[in-house]
């Protein structure tokens, strides 16, 4: 995914800490007004910032608070900042450290010139900026918009987090949200005050529809058709007890961990009252971000006691829940064998005095728990409230092909409607014997009005697998109606704020089958907030303890390592917690949205504007780690899985590629998108350096396919170089035949070759012929690079070449980066931060630039 962290595919509800703390004795006390008014911006792309919004948005009446909820893009319209005293953004950032389309009129309005420094000057603030440290510009944008408040006299009432998406979003957002009410509260005044006395309204009229439309989402006191809702009874009807536990200091809240009761036996008389002076936060903090904030576990004394760790419904383990029966590793195996199927479940090897299962061998599973943590209390987010309601029907039927694609919701960053292309042709480019299977596919786009230059990219709307989506039924039981029409509505009384049915999901009526193949991202591990709902739906005492711990924050360490990190499916847990029941509704909540893929386009439109080609690799999930079988990428497994049997084979000279060419009636949904910038420079002549491993090497053909035809008209060329690498010579070297036709055609100068797994390449350099490997044989291209590095640095800076480097953002992309700093140190003398300045100028003159993801 791109740094776009919205690109990674989700509606991320966060794991934000749903809570209901009011003392009893203060709901009776409950009066209107806006005492604890604030304004509360999102700048989103795919829909991750907006839903951290709307997370705080729906709790913040728990804490007193009164949020006026907008879309950023509807600046001047529904709010004017310099007006406001109290402003919380949460802003991702994508491409390449911009700001997401709806944030650019934003942007643009704070940049102008003509403001003072003083503009802002009764403007207090905070910001979670959204992002990706997989990329250059981690934040760039939340970081930018921080700063660029700053310089027109706002101040920060709270510290601005920057959370990241590389290592999970969730490790910076949660304690920074948790931070941020009773620092609302402390700048709002409100200390001293009961959170219910502010009197806000915990309901509304406004759906989140329209929060990007223009709408208003301000908690309108008494302009709700809906009735208020008492705390106590948000908080009772979803079945959780609360605790309001509150603390500056990691030892106080430690403290009260140890005497919690637990979750099921916890009744409202549970909630405690909390000292004033507990809530509070260190305005000292610095900023939450990744080095602060190693991860929740990690947070220990110091770090937590940076953010009061507020509002969770803590659980200890205790007799009453002492499971029966646990989850065991099966005698004999290892530490990271695979898990055992379905409904394995054993008698506990040990249980420890707490209730919690202990396991003998000393390894922790999905599943399985050890100490400490099977030990300890657990901090719970509340579980979200219920706001869904499905109904069959199955009195009707319903032709699904006529459906609009997802509902006809907007895609994020589409520059064009929905539109289908035709596939045309599938051709592997990598060997049987690669690690990767790399394919190359085209698409006949002449009904698809789209018109692209060589290093456009688009986007494709993907279905799920469908024997997954059967699976996933089949667990779900009810392939019954998998085909039955259902519809959805927002559930009568729901205590969810601003409930509606997912844009996504075709109304009025869709199918289960449906839903789940086109709409839902079924793949994406679930959030914890998800885990926690699941929890409810859980019989088997071992398996809740164990949902509970992974959602908690005591086990945000084995969150990331059984579910996060291993990408493990809602599938995946349902089969690993058989005793987990969900009804759809609750799906159908919190599952994110199926999002669209991007491609590099890898074609010329001066070759044939109808086609587009466009080359990826087949994702691959193996099995293990919690997955009972291998998996491949959604899209790519599609893409794979829909070609298979026409997938030839490219043997030989690219020429042979258009003779295997089949026409074949598969219709692939599409669509352009915004941002295009990796385009070849206006003149011909201007030198360009194109760095493009693997995939990564997909603009580039398009970028010579162009040049080549340019050639043919007369038009004079200057110097192209390609630095290109992958595994194995004979296994993976994609386009090898395009490649070395275009080296000796004149269209590439240079084409400079690594092959990391060859044990002894012969030839490195096509164009140089350099002979036999020697000990610095090149294995990537970063060492290409350092081997021409005076080459490189006459083109840059004396001939102003561009630099384009295309393929992956981990590591690839960042070890480029690094190499051209120094190669510009040692060429031009320059010192570190001289050569970051050059890069960093480069970048601005658009010398050079990225198309790269993970
Ligand atoms: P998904 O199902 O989305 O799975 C991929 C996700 O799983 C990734 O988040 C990855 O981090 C994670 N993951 C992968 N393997 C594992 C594992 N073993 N364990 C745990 N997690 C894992 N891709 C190309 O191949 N060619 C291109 O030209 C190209 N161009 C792009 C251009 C842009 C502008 C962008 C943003 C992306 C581009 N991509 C390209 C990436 C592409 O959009 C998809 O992300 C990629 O093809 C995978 O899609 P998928 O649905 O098959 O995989």
């Amino acid at each position: 995914m791109r740094s776009d962290p919205l690109q990674c595919q989700c509606h991320d509800s966060l794991t934000v800490i749903l809570t209901c703390f009011c003392r009893i004795s203060d709901l009776d006390n409950m009066t209107k007004g806006s005492q604890g008014r604030f304004l509360l911006l999102y700048g989103s792309q795919t829909g991750q910032a907006k839903a951290i919004a709307e997370e705080i948005f729906e709790t913040s009446p728990n804490h007193g608070l009164d949020p006026e909820m907008h879309c950023i893009s509807v600046t001047d319209k529904k709010f004017s900042i310099e007006k406001e005293k109290c402003v919380v953004i949460i802003v991702s950032t994508t491409g390449d450290g911009e700001p997401p389309d709806t944030a650019t009129k934003f942007w643009r309005r704070i940049k102008k010139k003509t403001l003072t420094s003083d503009y802002l000057a009764g403007v207090y603030f905070t910001l979670l900026g959204l992002g990706d440290s997989n990329y250059t510009n981690f934040c760039r944008n939340g970081k930018n918009f921080n700063q660029r408040l700053e310089e027109l006299g706002a101040g920060h009432f709270y510290p601005p987090g920057f959370a990241d998406d590389a290592t999970g979003l969730e490790i910076v957002a949660e304690p920074w949200i948790e931070g941020l009410y009773p620092a609302l509260r402390k700048h709002l005044g409100l200390d001293g005050v009961s959170e219910s006395q502010t009197g806000c309204p915990v309901s509304a009229t406004n759906s989140t529809s329209d929060l990007c439309q223009g709408g208003e989402v301000r908690n309108d006191i008494g302009a709700s058709s809906d009735e208020p809702l008492n705390p106590l009874e948000r908080h009772t009807k979803v079945g959780s007890p609360f605790l309001d536990v509150q603390s500056s200091s990691v030892d106080t809240r430690m403290e009260h961990l140890s005497s919690v009761p637990n979750s099921a036996s916890a009744t409202s008389d549970d909630a405690e009252e909390c000292s004033s002076d507990q809530r509070r936060v260190n305005h000292d903090q610095t900023t939450l971000g990744p080095s602060t904030n190693p991860g929740l576990e990690d947070r220990s004394a110091s770090s937590v006691s940076k953010v009061s760790v507020t509002n969770h419904l803590e659980v200890s383990p205790e007799p009453n829940d002492m499971p029966s029966t646990s989850l065991r590793r099966p005698e004999g195996s290892k530490r990271g064998e695979k898990d055992r199927p379905l409904g394995d479940v054993e008698q506990a090897s040990s249980a420890t005095e707490g209730g919690a299962v202990t396991q003998t061998d000393g390894s922790a599973s999905l599943r399985m728990s050890i100490p400490p943590l099977s030990e300890s209390g657990l901090t719970l987010p509340v579980a979200p409230p219920p706001f869904l309601d499905v109904e069959f029907h199955t009195d009707q039927t319903l032709r699904t092909d006529d459906l609009p694609v997802q509902g006809g919701a907007p895609m994020p960053s589409a520059a064009s409607p929905v539109t289908m292309a035709t596939l045309v042709s599938a051709t592997r480019l990598t060997r049987a014997d690669a690690v990767k299977t790399a394919l190359d596919v085209e698409l006949d786009i002449s009904e698809t009005g789209i018109h692209y230059q060589p290093g456009d990219s688009f986007s494709i709307v993907c279905h799920n697998d469908s024997r997954e989506v059967n699976d996933l039924i089949q667990r779900l039981g009810l392939q019954d109606k998998a085909d039955c029409p259902l519809s959805l509505q927002v559930l009568s009384g729901t205590k969810k704020r601003r409930a509606v049915v997912p844009e996504y999901i075709p109304q009025p009526l869709c199918t289960l089958r449906h839903a789940l193949s086109h709409c839902c991202d079924i793949r994406t591990p679930p959030k914890k907030a998800f885990l926690r709902v699941l929890v409810d739906h859980t019989h088997d005492a071992s398996e809740k303890r164990r949902l509970q711990e992974l959602c908690s924050k005591q086990g945000a360490s084995d969150y990331g390592t059984f579910i996060r990190d291993p990408h493990l499916s809602l599938l995946d847990i349902l089969t690993a917690f058989p005793s987990c029941n969900p009804p759809l509704s609750r799906l159908f909540e919190h599952l994110p949205r199926l999002q669209p893929r991007p491609y590099s386009i890898s074609s010329s439109p001066l070759v044939d504007p109808n086609k587009l080609h466009f080359v990826f690799n087949v994702v691959v999930f193996p099995e293990g780690q919690g997955r009972n079988e291998r998996r491949e990428g959604v899209c790519t497994g599609w893409l794979n899985h829909m070609t298979k049997t026409e997938q030839h084979s490219d043997v030989s000279l690219a020429s042979q590629m258009s003779k295997l060419s089949i026409h074949w009636d598969t219709k692939i949904p599409m669509f352009e998108r915004t941002n295009q910038r990796f385009h070849l420079p206006a003149e011909p002549t201007t030198p360009i350096i194109m760095i493009g491993p693997g995939t990564g090497v997909a603009p580039f053909i398009g970028f010579l396919q162009h040049r080549a035809c340019l050639l043919k008209t007369g038009a004079c060329l200057g110097p192209a170089w390609l630095f290109f690498g992958c595994r194995h010579r004979d296994r993976d070297f994609l386009y090898r035949d395009s490649l070395e036709g275009y080296l000796s055609s004149g269209v590439l100068s240079k084409l400079c070759l690594s092959f990391s797994r060859d044990p002894s390449p012969s030839v490195t350099d096509e164009s140089c012929k350099m002979g036999n490997a020697t000990s610095d044989t090149p294995r990537y291209v970063q060492d290409n690079l350092r081997r021409y590095a005076a080459e490189l640095c006459q083109l840059i800076l004396e001939d102003k070449a561009v630099v384009y480097v295309c393929g992956d953002a981990k590591n690839m992309a960042k070890n480029v980066t690094t190499t051209f700093s120094d190669i510009f140190m040692q060429e031009t003398g320059r010192t570190a931060y001289e050569a970051a300045c050059l890069l960093a100028t480069l970048r601005e003159e658009k010398r050079y630039v990225e198309d790269v993801w993970t």
